[in-house]
């Protein structure tokens, strides 16, 4: 039988597309969130053509496209000298090479979209301060043929699936924080995404239409036994953040000292495994297959999951669905991992290295750039 009724345990973004698209298979679900208030943290989020046409499509992109900001083009920067190494066009371009548009918002604007999008259903129930134990689920209005884990890197419905995945440490550590509009220095960009480059970081930085502020995402290699997210860098970890980034132009490394409520954020990934028992229950998003944020597609990836799953199970008996679903999806999101460890290789890269891949970036027209990006951001999901 096609599923009728979900249990779907975490409401981030992977969980609240889930219970939309299956929605709008006619599916019902029953969502369970462990947090008493969903309430996001001060970062910023891109989100990708790919995603951008699902949104769309679940009707909720018009919430976003009034407050974010749809960047000129995704420029790469050296992290020394600020020249522009190389960019990829967006914004209109976006738009009409990959049919949907690309944007940057704040979290929360995303969040409260899907979680408005998600009260409005009838068939989308979402129970908050529920955290759910893999052995004992709990009761659900109906009958769940479908288990939906979404629950995150560190995900306990894992535990419900042989040879599933298990959260380890990247080796890379983000450093988030914000600068306010007023103070950011003059050659901050306030209509592009800029990401610049060094030896072993890089920096992300871009402006939030709805604070007014730049979001920024410094990454480095780096040590970490701790898996709190949120928390304040520590004296060891300041200097580990400055060390990394010796070398820089200054104007960039100032922006450190002064940073408010900078958030140390050690990176986890989730390894290989198995995402679904055959049966009943399925893993999406970072539950299934956190990555590392070097092609900021782990969003993107979480609302195609949700989406496609609909699909799957909306056609099929539930138990035949999920292995199908898993071979779908494997291959692109195996695909988009070797794209983010280039990404990562090319925007740490040090000494020779680094001059050779300055010289080949900025040789390369900005439409050639884009192409390479055609598999990830025209991607047609079927919901
Ligand atoms: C620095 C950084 C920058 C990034 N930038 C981008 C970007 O620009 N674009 C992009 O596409 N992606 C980006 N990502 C990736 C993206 O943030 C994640 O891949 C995405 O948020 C994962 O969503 P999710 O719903 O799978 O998991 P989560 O957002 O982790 O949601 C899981 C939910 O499950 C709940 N939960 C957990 N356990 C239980 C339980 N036992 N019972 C009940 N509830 C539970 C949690 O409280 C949470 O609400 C970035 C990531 C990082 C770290």
């Amino acid at each position: 039988m096609p599923a009728e009724h979900a249990a779907i345990i975490g409401a981030g973004v992977a969980g609240l597309t889930a219970a939309l698209a299956l929605s709008r298979r006619g599916i019902s679900s029953d969502i369970f969130e462990q947090a008493s208030e969903l309430t996001e943290v001060g970062a910023g989020l891109q989100i990708s053509p790919n995603a951008a046409h699902i949104l769309d499509d679940l009707g909720v992109l018009d919430r976003l496209t009034d407050v974010w900001l749809e960047p000129q083009s995704i420029r790469l920067i050296s992290g020394t000298s600020l020249r522009k190494i190389a960019s990829v066009p967006s914004g209109p371009f976006a738009r009409a090479r990959w049919g949907a548009p690309y944007g940057v918002l704040h979290r929360a604007t995303l969040q409260s979209a899907l979680l408005t999008a998600v009260a409005e259903n009838p068939l989308c129930k979402l129970h908050l301060g529920a955290r759910i134990d893999a052995a004992a689920l709990p009761d659900t209005q109906r009958p769940a043929d479908l288990i939906v884990g979404a629950d995150g890197v560190w995900s306990q419905l894992r535990q419900r699936i042989d040879g599933s995945p298990t959260a380890r440490f990247s080796g890379n550590i983000a450093y988030r924080f914000t600068v306010s509009g007023d103070s950011a220095p003059d050659f901050f960009d306030r209509e592009n995404v800029s990401v610049f480059l060094g030896p072993a970081a890089h920096l992300v930085c871009y402006p939030l239409r709805e604070t007014g502020n730049f979001n920024m995402v410094a990454i480095v290699a780096g040590n970490s036994g701790a898996h709190a997210w949120l928390s304040q860098p520590n004296e060891t970890q300041r200097e580990q953040l400055s060390s990394r980034f010796k070398g820089w132009n200054r104007a960039l490394t100032a922006l450190f000292d002064k940073a408010d409520g900078m958030n140390f954020w050690p990176l986890y990934e989730a390894t290989p495994g198995k995402w679904q028992d055959g049966r009943d229950t399925v893993l999406i998003g970072d539950a299934a297959h956190a990555m590392m944020p070097f092609a900021a597609q782990g969003a993107a990836m979480a609302i195609e999951d949700g989406y496609e799953l609909a699909g799957f199970v909306a056609t099929r008996p539930v138990a035949e669905a999920l292995p199908l679903f898993e071979a779908h999806r494997v291959p692109r999101i195996n695909r988009l991992r070797q794209r983010g460890a280039f990404n990562q290789f090319a925007y740490h890269a040090r000494g020779p290295i680094r001059i050779g891949r300055d010289i080949v970036l900025s040789l390369r027209p900005p439409q050639s750039l884009a192409a390479d990006l055609d598999w990830v951001y025209g991607y047609r999901a079927v919901g």
